[in-house]
């Protein structure tokens, strides 16, 4: 995990968003839904991974239907402190627009609790992730589907799980 994309991306002084230097939260496994009214609105899904935010880009944002699948377009990872992160992003950088904080609270790794447990990496790696949301709008079981075929690398689904 590294944040150099993150930091490529962005012009120091050029925008409010912290830099990225921070340790990990308690307990380590926070999340923030971040409502992001850039070019076209989206909300972006952070889950806290060892030390850093892996982020998403839903356009449609996270649905509590377990019937809809929603695009998740992994994008680079964020700095932890971009948790508490919500303002304007000044025109001509990179995301510009208002980003506001939709939900946030904990999350649990649903596959650790397995009798093969994985690690939020190993499940990455295979391509499915499942987390248990503990916020105000998000809550319970939501996997995340790796989609398969060209073009197509940086394209998960998220979907509610039936608890
Ligand atoms: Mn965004």
């Amino acid at each position: 995990m590294s944040l150099e994309d993150y930091r490529r991306k962005r012009r120091v002084g050029g925008t409010p968003e912290p830099p990225g230097e921070e340790a990990a939260s308690p307990g380590g496994r926070l999340f923030v839904v971040h409502e992001h009214h850039a070019r076209r609105l989206h909300y972006d899904l952070r889950l806290e991974v060892e030390g850093v935010l892996w982020s998403w880009a839903v356009p449609k944002g996270p649905s509590s239907s377990p019937a809809d699948k929603r695009l998740a377009v992994e994008v680079e990872d964020h700095p932890l402190g971009y948790a508490d992160f919500e303002g304007t992003i000044p025109e001509g950088q990179y995301g510009a627009g208002t980003v506001a904080i939709w939900d946030s609270g904990r999350y649990d790794n649903i596959l650790a609790e397995k009798e093969e447990p994985l690690t939020m990496a190993e499940a990455k790696a295979q391509g499915r992730l499942e987390v248990r949301f503990h916020g105000r709008r998000l809550k319970g079981g939501y996997a995340l589907v790796k989609m398969r075929g060209p073009g197509r690398e940086k394209d998960w689904l998220l979907i509610k799980m039936r608890d």
